[in-house]
């Protein structure tokens, strides 16, 4: 029996059946280049603006126009701290982010460093959560933007979006949120948070890679970072992916109409398996916030464990996870999530993040847990450091 589980949703979903559905037509019946002025051209312009009506809706947006797609997450993240940074340069020169970041913005900030702009990375406790108190003391009048993501990626921290939008906004900067990991997962609702700009993705709400999209509430100055066509009202150059947009439009309608069930399910699944790696593995701890956090994202550290040995061995049984940093995985460093959380070098490598979907069933969580058990056993075993890895050498 060939078993394979996935449990790497945060890394991205499959497609999901519905919104593979919405997308077919588009690749041989509404095909057309959104930008022509013909019949085909207008066609696929009105899949693209229900698509477009769909986002804006799922966020409260104000208007559909607010709403501007992208290539994904990264190309958003990339375009709000650049663009935003470079339009607004006559306020200051000064942004703030937070250390815990993903890569996209976070580079996306050296790159303006190198640019003469002064980053901010703000620290954050050890649950994860930005300190409110450093920004505060860091935010001036200089401040022209603060980026903060809703969720963190590794950890699934969940912050206190509304209280640093409205420091933000004391001091006139315009506040910017990674989402890519809140969608779903939580109401996002943009006047409610009070939101200036905000990145979404496709692929972590089972719509495909490579789509994405990044709301500009009205009257803020941002410049496009893409040189070319007139797209996306003048702001984002390149023939629009009308599929991957509709699929998106698709998928987010759905995410925010199963949230409340779907979040549901998935704390149902996390509880249960949270008590089974208790029962069953010790000197273990769990990483993220006890309750400001998203219920999908699991993110266990196991002392005298190497995570990416575990990884192997895990995956050699046909379960796929991450270790804390997929994105810097062939990397010998441990994950900036976890070191801003304070945890150790040695205890950050022993990190695995879990991420559960819609797809996990209680019994994948059983094999999962057993799978895990024999793994994280065997390993200690061979680890020096480890009680019984001492006491296998001693034996000798
Ligand atoms: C996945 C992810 C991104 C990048 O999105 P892509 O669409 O993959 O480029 C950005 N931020 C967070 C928090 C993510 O999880």
């Amino acid at each position: 029996m060939n078993k394979k589980i996935y449990c790497d949703y945060a890394a991205t979903t499959f497609v999901s059946g519905e919104v593979m559905q919405e997308m077919m037509p588009c690749f041989n019946t509404v095909w057309g280049n959104a930008s022509s002025l013909h019949s085909f051209g207008r066609e696929a312009v009105a899949l693209v603006d229900r698509a477009r009506d769909r986002v804006a809706k799922a966020i409260n947006a104000d208007k559909s126009s607010e709403v501007y797609f992208t290539s994904g997450g990264t190309e958003a993240n990339n375009w709000a701290i650049k663009g935003i940074a470079r339009a607004n340069r006559a306020k200051g020169n000064h942004i703030i982010t937070s250390a815990i970041e993903h890569e996209s913005v976070l580079e996306a900030c050296r790159q303006l460093e190198a640019e003469g702009f002064v980053v901010t990375y703000l620290p954050v406790d050890e649950h994860g959560l930005v300190s409110i108190t450093d920004l505060i003391h860091s935010i001036n009048e200089k401040t022209s933007l603060v980026s903060v993501m809703s969720v963190n990626n590794e950890v699934g921290t969940v912050q206190n979006i509304k209280t640093i939008a409205n420091i933000a906004h004391e001091y006139g900067a315009i506040f910017h949120t990674d989402a890519v990991q809140a969608i779903g997962a939580l109401k996002m609702n943009v006047k409610d948070m009070d939101v200036d700009v905000m990145s979404i993705s496709g692929h972590k709400i089972y719509a495909p890679k490579g789509v994405g999209a990044l709301y500009v509430k009205n009257g803020v100055k941002i410049e496009p970072i893409l040189a070319g066509g007139n797209q996306e009202r003048g702001l984002r150059a390149g023939t629009t992916n009308v599929p991957s947009i509709v699929g998106f439009g698709k998928a987010i309608e759905i995410a925010t109409r199963d949230l409340v069930i779907n979040q549901k399910k998935l704390k149902s699944i996390r509880n249960y398996f949270l008590s089974k790696v208790a029962e069953n593995i010790s000197d273990v701890q769990v990483n993220g916030h006890p309750y400001q956090k998203v219920q999908g994202t699991v993110n266990i550290s196991f002392k005298f464990v190497e995570a990416e040995a575990l990884l192997t061995l895990l995956d050699m049984a046909g379960i796929a996870v991450s270790t804390g940093s997929a994105c810097t995985s062939g990397s010998t460093l441990p994950s900036h999530v976890l070191k801003a959380m304070g945890l150790s070098t040695e205890l950050a490598k022993g990190t695995i993040r879990f991420s559960f979907g819609k797809s996990t069933t209680k019994e994948d969580v059983d094999y999962i847990v057993e799978k895990l058990t024999e793994s994280v056993a065997k390993l200690r075993e061979l680890s020096p450091k480890s009680k019984r890895g001492r006491k296998r050498k001693e034996d000798k």
